[in-house]
């Protein structure tokens, strides 16, 4: 059980008013808050080690060499990596994406196909749309019911030998669905496809096990996991990571450079080119560390009482309808009220000081399938209570009543 009072007091932010209004931080799916510690070690850093890394022979480099690889190792145990070598610091989700798509582009000819579910991020479609404009690969649309689960039937029958790439979301930001990505990797492997999970709503409620996986790719953002912005992780297999070619040149990532040739360093350095966000990379160990305090098991009882609780009063209001009722769900929830725009209830709860998402949560598709133009999404954290539930319901039910 937590102890929420002292779980609350971790997160500065979250004693502060906006509009006058104690903050309801109820988008914790776009980025979640930061507890003290994290804000502590990027000062701390500055403050005491400032240096780039792998480069200098002085004591300040290899005092921050040395924290970032203690964070890339601690990073390795938490999801359970073969190897430190197969954590990829990234600048989040994004860049680990389309750092895998980009090497594809060596992989794949004309006609080849990538399959891509119908929940996913945009960031998790445009780089693979980009790569089946370099290469004349085909995209395939993994379809989805209208609970928001994914259709595994119709998965099976899109996965043939063409497949080279599956990519889909371990739990989808628009719908909350947690999706079956054990089944999914063993399929795809099945017919020798790689796959690659996009981790970037996971992390903050569960601890991947990438080697129990299988998966080929695992990627994720540090700021959706109590950590800094413009951080994250490209985990990778060993053998996948020494396959597909650098995203980026530059500094770091050379063991050898000549005008008529260059050689590659090893991994993890073959895809961290230039000067990384060191202190964020640090940092982000940090975040790793405090969540492993807390305890994913305590984080699951919470955000799953949180869900039920606030599924349950939320639909007490009349007209609301909730967009995404998979039978596995993340806490996330996704609605709207009857003849209102979403955008105008974000707007006036806003003023009440809760601060929810409005809109297609970079998830077009999502919305097409619904035919909305988006939702109202409130994502919980573990740090939030059933009070603050009702702070929430009840200024919807004002919104509703001004705007009805
Ligand atoms: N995928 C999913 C499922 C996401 O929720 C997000 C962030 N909203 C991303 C990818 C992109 O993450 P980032 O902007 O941190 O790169």
């Amino acid at each position: 059980m937590l102890d929420i009072n002292k779980i609350r007091a971790d997160f500065p932010i979250l004693s502060r008013t906006v509009n006058g209004k104690p903050l309801v931080y109820f988008d914790n799916g776009a980025t979640n808050q930061k507890p003290q510690i994290v804000i502590d070690a990027i000062a701390e850093y500055y403050q005491e080690i400032n240096a780039n890394i792998h480069r200098g022979v002085h004591t300040l480099s290899q005092l921050a060499t040395d924290a970032y690889e203690v964070s890339r190792a601690k990073i390795q145990n938490h999801i359970n990596a073969k190897f430190a070598h197969e954590v990829i610091f990234t600048s989040g989700t994004t860049h680990g994406i389309n750092a895998v798509a980009n090497g594809f582009a060596s992989l794949l000819k004309q006609g080849d196909e990538i399959l891509v579910s119908a929940m996913e991020h945009h960031s998790n479609i445009v780089p693979w749309q980009m790569l089946c404009e370099k290469t004349e690969a085909i995209l395939r649309v993994i379809p989805m019911d209208e609970n928001g689960e994914l259709i595994m039937a119709e998965y099976n029958k899109l996965l043939s030998d063409k497949t080279k790439i599956v990519t889909v979301n371990h739990i989808s930001n628009a719908l909350g669905t947690v999706n079956p990505i054990k089944y999914m990797i063993d399929k795809a492997h099945e017919f020798g496809a790689a796959i690659l999970i996009d981790g970037a709503q996971a992390v903050a409620h569960l601890k991947p096990d990438v080697q129990e996986l299988d998966c080929d790719f695992y990627v994720f953002s540090g700021h959706k996991m109590c950590g800094p912005t413009g951080t994250g992780i490209l985990y990778g297999k060993e053998d996948w990571l020494n396959k597909l070619p650098p995203y980026q040149g530059g500094g770091e990532m050379i063991k050898e450079v000549t005008f008529e040739k260059t050689t590659y360093a090893d991994l993890p350095h073959k895809f961290e080119a230039g000067t990384p966000n060191i202190s964020g990379g640090i940092v982000l160990g940090t975040a790793v560390d405090y969540l492993n305090s807390v305890g994913f098991d305590n984080i699951q009882q919470q955000e799953s009482e949180l869900l039920e609780y606030g599924t349950k009063r939320l639909l007490e209001i009349e007209g609301l309808k909730i967009f995404g009722t998979a039978k596995e769900k993340a806490s996330v929830i996704s609605f709207n009220i009857q003849g209102i725009h979403p955008y105008d209830i974000g707007a006036i709860i806003d003023k009440l000081g809760i601060a929810v998402r409005t809109g297609h949560h970079c998830a077009q598709p999502v919305m097409n399938i619904f035919c909305i133009p988006g939702t109202i999404r409130a994502s919980f954290s573990f740090y939030n209570t059933k009070e603050e539930i009702d702070l929430m319901v009840e200024a919807v039910k004002k919104a509703q009543l001004m705007l009805s």
